[in-house]
């Protein structure tokens, strides 16, 4: 559909009532506004919002989202009247600066950038210095008092243009260049002089019509217009695609395209160009902090080609010159700027800025892309400042980004030892906080196909928009150039990776493909790196990590809460999201130490408890076997007898430490063929054990083979046809609850019948259940309050649920199973199709990892619904994988589930998914 239809009243002019395209801003007033991102794109609805608040913006106006969907939709052509539109604002920007477009004596010249709703680091087109031509460049020449910048803005710009609009290969031009540096006798760019320029612009003009077989265009508006596709057209640029891909932006959104005046940070040595975010984005820290480059224009900064300077005192580390004391002024300036931004927007900006002679400009404002750890701490410190409130705390910090906090950091006396023992080979800027180790690969190609047997380390020089899927296959990333603004840290940064950058002293040598470092030996592909993320040092080998601050405080005990900041900040979020979710948070656990861990994390109770995994210790799976493979029902009692006290161990392991906590106990559900003896000497040693021949063995083993065993024997098919391995099971959960009562603790047993598909197997099973319960309670001379309830994993159960909820006192739903029947996609074998399905776009995500709500989803609403009308106070929950994932909680929130179980380091993220949840419900609501 195409997004015109959804454009707000706002976007339509008044008068006609046809759609505005072209919104203008500058003089202090702007035609669009903050809240336009969907119109305007980010940095066009910033442009805006900054010149309506006062702060110094070049004039210019921004074509909206909309022509973008109208290009695609209408074979790349315009909205017929875009053309007087442009032309009529673009008099406007003429006006106010000046300068004409194409004037040969005092030309304007105008930069042409892309702006999608979310920002995409780097992922689209931009030119710059537009406008200049044979005629006009001696025009900028005159007016600037300074030929070389005019000649170099006009190589810069036929270099851009050519490479982006013209698509010839940026190589050739760079080629032209260096060969020019090496015959003037220079190394870098800001050297060459005028005269070499001039002589460069002829070079690259021939290169234009020896590759095009025409010429560099000289007519301004054919170059506008130029940049305006070129532009447009980026939005489907491979790079693009999978940034969206890896970010779920939808790829109906469109780009904007802003055109705005050009101001100059390359004109002179009273002039720089910058970028700098209002506070920390890799820790959260208070404090200004940015990077900026004298003499520079704004993409040497991202670009990450030169490595800049400090934008404050503070910051500078010895040596280094910052802008607060070459142009005290403009820093003073500029802090006033930051801050009223900041207090305007009410959250931490990204923003950039270019000073012309000591003129300061702000291009950009953004909300700032921030790390898991930068994120909670400026939630919670701008709770404290009164900035925002708690719930507001909330909204900011993405559910998944916490799981950051968890992440491991190197063992202080390993790294220690390794710092001693020589094995540092550098430092870097610290531009993403963890601790990683792998091994080197110096491509983005080579890291996603290593990374398949193992953590990678990408090594670059720098990295580009095109390494995007190698970064993000990387455990860690390591640039010897560029800043905490470059492209390889604001990546990381968003995907929550190590990394280290501008680490001068080290040398990549792509070509030999070696890491070189002063006084070691050079490393090669695959050979171990190790990157502390949080302190920019960089280790040669592999190195151990330790668990994480919130670790330590929580489960080890061994740092105390008042010694981490992280450990603090992490558990206000946390209680504060408690305060406002109210669908509950379980945990999958089978063992007690997991079942600690999810209590500590903030669980409250186990939603899913798997005993089949308590089948396979050492001393266990040889009587599980016997078990199986006995002749007839006394063989297999007789093995039964031999696991229950170890069943009963498990449980009362983990009912302890959950006290008075619902605890839900599946009974036994896998295909029995996994706990088969697969090789000859597994099919001897139990064919020993239980005095059977080994051919009589093998026969019986070959016999219980399945074609399909996750639709064969399994679940409480293996209930209906051995009840006596359910026995054994409630006989184990119930003599550890008798006992544990017995004790004083408080026992919630939650009995679950896995792969229930028809209400007599729910009637057969629970039957079995309550008898025996019965029996041990008896026994013992204890009751026990318990519930039984079934898992909903085949759809037909789902459609059933009315029927099941007359035996059932609980649903969880089965949502691994429920997505695998649903579709037909075998869970084991669908990574082979699925990720081409997701590419292709048959599917929005992986239906395995984010629930398919249109389908899969359907059969949860449906389920509970007809299960409730049975039986209105009827318990549900989800014990899939779904469980902890901040999407599907949302939808399972939506459809009124009890609760949610997860694995237990995911039980934080989902505490604040399910707050987030609770907010848009309301929100939704009214
Ligand atoms: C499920 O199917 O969603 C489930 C939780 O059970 P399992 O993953 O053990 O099959
Ligand atoms: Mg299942």
């Amino acid at each position: 559909m195409s997004t015109i239809l959804h454009q707000s009243r706002e976007t339509r002019s008044a008068e006609t009532d046809s759609v505005k395209y072209v919104y203008y801003f500058g003089d202090g007033q702007a035609e669009g506004n903050a809240k336009m991102k969907d119109v305007l794109g980010g940095k066009g609805a910033g442009l805006a919002e900054m010149t309506n608040i006062g702060v110094p913006v070049p004039p210019g106006f921004t074509i909206s989202t909309a022509v973008c969907t109208y290009f695609y939709d209408h074979g790349k052509t315009y909205p017929p009247e875009l053309k007087d539109t442009v032309a009529r604002n673009l008099a406007r920007v003429e006006e106010s600066v000046g300068r004409k477009f194409g004037d040969p004596d005092k030309p304007l010249l105008v930069s042409v950038r892309s702006g999608a709703r979310a920002s995409m680091p780097g992922m689209m087109d931009t030119i710059l210095n537009l406008g200049l031509n044979d005629d006009t460049v001696q025009g900028l020449a005159r007016s600037s008092g300074d030929e070389r910048f005019a000649l170099d803005s006009y190589r810069r710009f036929i270099q851009m243009y050519s490479g982006v609009v013209l698509e010839i290969d940026r190589d050739h031009f760079e080629h032209e260049l260096f060969a020019l540096r090496d015959r003037a006798g220079v190394k870098t760019d800001a050297e060459i002089p005028a005269a070499s320029l001039r002589e460069l612009v002829a070079t690259y003009k021939k290169l234009v019509h020896d590759r095009l077989g025409r010429d560099f265009p000289q007519d301004v508006h054919e170059q506008l217009w130029g940049a305006i596709g070129a532009v447009f057209n980026s939005w489907n640029n491979q790079r693009a695609i999978t940034y969206r891909k890896l970010n779920q932006i939808p790829d109906d959104w469109g780009t904007a395209v802003n055109v705005q005046s050009m101001v100059f940070g390359n004109m002179g040595d009273d002039c720089a160009t910058g970028v700098a975010f209002t506070r920390n984005p890799s820790n959260g820290e208070h404090r200004f902090f940015g990077e900026f480059l004298p003499n520079a224009q704004g993409e040497d900064v991202v670009a990450g080609i030169r490595t800049p300077m400090p934008i404050s005192k503070a910051q500078a580390l010895e040596g280094e010159t910052s802008l607060e004391e070459t142009f005290p002024d403009v820093y003073a300036q500029l802090v006033d700027v930051y801050k009223k931004l900041e207090s305007h927007y009410r959250d931490m900006q990204d923003i950039e800025f270019t000073i012309q002679s000591r003129k300061l400009y702000l291009l950009q404002t953004r909300t700032g892309k921030r790390t898991g750890f930068a994120s909670v701490k400026i939630a919670c410190d701008m709770v404290d400042e009164g900035l925002i409130t708690s719930t507001e705390a909330i909204e900011r910090v993405e559910a998944n980004q916490i799981i950051q906090l968890l992440a491991p950091v190197f063992d202080a006396k390993e790294k220690e030892k390794a710092l001693s023992g020589g094995r540092q080979l550098g430092r870097g800027l610290p531009a993403g906080p963890g601790a990683a180790t792998g091994r080197i690969a110096f491509s983005a190609e080579r890291a996603v196909a290593m990374a398949k047997d193992g953590p990678v380390i990408l090594v670059r020089i720098e990295t580009s928009p095109e390494d995007i899927a190698g970064m993000h296959s990387a455990a860690g990333i390591l640039t010897t150039r560029g800043g905490l603004t470059s492209h390889a840290a604001v990546v990381a940064r968003g995907m929550g990776r190590p990394c280290v950058v501008g680490a001068g002293a080290l040398r990549v040598d792509y070509g030999k493909g070696e890491l070189r470092s002063d006084g070691h030996e050079p490393l090669e592909e695959g050979d171990w790196l190790s990157l502390d993320g949080t302190s920019g040092e960089i280790l040669g080998g592999q190195l151990a990590t330790r668990p994480s601050e919130v670790v330590q405080v929580l489960l080890e005990g061994s740092m105390k809460p008042e010694e981490s900041e992280t450990y603090r900040n992490f558990d206000r979020l946390l209680k504060w999201a408690d305060e406002i979710r109210t669908i509950g948070i379980r945990t999958n656990a089978d063992t007690p130490n997991d079942a600690r861990v999810a209590r500590l994390f903030g669980a409250a109770g186990i939603g899913l408890c798997r005993t089949e995994h308590m089948f396979f210790a050492e001393e266990r799976i040889l009587r599980v076997r016997e078990m199986i493979l006995a002749r007839d029902e006394k063989g297999r009692r007789k093995a039964l007898s031999e696991i229950l006290p170890f069943q009963k161990g498990d449980f009362e392991g983990i009912f302890r430490e959950l006290a008075g906590m619902p605890v839900t106990v599946r009974l036994l559900d896998p295909p029995l063929h996994e706990f088969l003896p697969q090789t000859e000497a597994q099919i001897s040693a139990v064919a020993r054990e239980m005095n059977w021949g080994f051919v009589e063995l093998r026969n019986k083993v070959a016999q219980l083979h399945e074609q399909n065993p996750m639709l064969g024997h399994r679940g409480c098919r293996l209930g209906i046809t051995y009840p006596e391995i359910y026995e054994m099971q409630v006989r184990a959960i119930f003599q550890a609850a008798c006992e544990l009562k017995k004790e004083g603790v408080d026992v919630q047993p939650e009995v679950m019948i896995p792969l229930v598909g028809t209400t007599k197997e729910l009637q057969l099973t629970a039957e079995v259940v309550r008898r025996v319960a019965a029996e041990v309670m008896q026994e013992q001379g204890e009751t026990i309050d318990y519930l039984v309830g079934t898992m909903i994993e085949i759809p037909r159960a789902a459609l059933i649920a009315d029927q099941l909820a007359d035996t059932a006192e609980f649903f969880s739903f089965g949502t691994n199973d429920l997505t695998q029947m649903t579709f037909g996609y075998s869970r084991d074998d669908a990574g082979s199709f699925l990720p081409d399905y997701v590419d292709k776009k048959i599917l929005p995500k992986d239906p395995f990892e984010s629930i398919d709500q249109a389908g899969v989803g359907q059969l949860v609403r449906l389920g509970t619904e007809r299960g409730r009308a049975t039986n209105p106070r009827l318990k549900v929950g989800v014990c899939g994988e779904h469980g902890g994932d901040p999407d599907s909680i949302r939808f399972f929130r939506a459809c009124n589930l009890n609760y949610v179980s997860c694995s237990p380091y995911r039980v934080p993220v989902a505490r604040l998914a399910a707050a987030q949840a609770e907010l848009e419900h309301k929100a939704y609501e009214g």
